[in-house]
Parts: structure tokens; C-alpha cells; sequence
């Protein structure tokens, strides 16, 4: 996909911190922190949002969230974490390509804004 700064990522043509990879999904640091720790998890194939996916890419985002699950222990998270996706303009999502934010290292307040 041109134009995704997300598939630049995987692609390798933009550099980040990655926590994790593997043959569908990349995990890294987010470049502007909103709590200690904070990844994005991203599938490796182009999904723009949540409403995009389609059913038979269930099998993905459950993979997605077994990976966030895996970075917030690989980050040192034991204390609790939190898992995002923001989607669409109200939803705050400003990356077009579907990835879920794993926030933690502090605690965290709720509800969120
Ligand atoms: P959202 O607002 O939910 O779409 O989240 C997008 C996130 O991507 C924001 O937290 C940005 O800080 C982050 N972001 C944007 N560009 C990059 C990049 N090149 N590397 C890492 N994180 C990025
Ligand atoms: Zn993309």
C-alpha cells in the first residue's frame, strides 16, 4: 500500500523499534510515547481499520491480540497493561493502517478522554 507510513515500516524503508515479529504481525515502539512503555502492534498486510477487517481475518486479529499479550510480558508489563484501537476520526485513529496500541508502565486512568 503507498502512502502508509505502517507498511513503510514493514517493508523496512522507514526505521523503528521493533519488539516483536513474526510472519503475520510486527510490533514496535511507538514514536511518540503516551506512557513508558508504548507498542503498536500491526498486521503485516495492509488493513486500514477495524471495520475494514473481514471475517476471515479472524484468525489474524486474534493473532494480533495474543501478540499484544506477548509484548506487554517481553516489556516487563506485569503490573497491567492496556490494549487500544482507535478507529476513525472520532475514535482519535491518525494512521490509516489497523494496529493496536499497548500502553502500560504506570497506572492508567479511566475512562480515557
Ligand atoms: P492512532 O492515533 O491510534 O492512529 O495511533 C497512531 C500512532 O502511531 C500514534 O500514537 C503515533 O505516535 C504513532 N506513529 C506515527 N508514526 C509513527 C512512526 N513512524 N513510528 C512509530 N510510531 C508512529
Ligand atoms: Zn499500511
Amino acid at each position: 500500500m503507498s502512502n502508509c507510513v505502517f507498511c513503510d515500516i514493514v517493508e523496512g524503508k522507514i526505521p523503528a523499534k521493533v519488539s516483536h515479529e513474526d510472519h503475520l504481525s510486527l510490533a514496535f515502539h511507538d514514536v511518540s510515547p503516551k506512557a513508558p512503555v508504548h507498542v503498536l502492534v500491526i498486521p503485516r498486510e495492509h488493513v486500514s481499520d477495524l471495520d475494514a477487517a473481514t471475517p476471515g481475518q479472524e484468525l489474524l486479529l486474534g493473532h494480533l491480540l495474543l501478540v499484544a499479550r506477548e509484548v506487554a510480558a517481553k516489556e516487563g508489563l506485569s503490573g497491567g497493561y492496556r490494549v487500544v484501537v482507535n478507529r476513525g476520526a472520532d475514535g482519535g485513529q491518525t494512521v490509516d493502517h489497523l494496529h493496536l496500541h499497548v500502553l502500560g508502565g504506570r497506572p492508567l486512568a479511566w475512562p480515557p478522554g
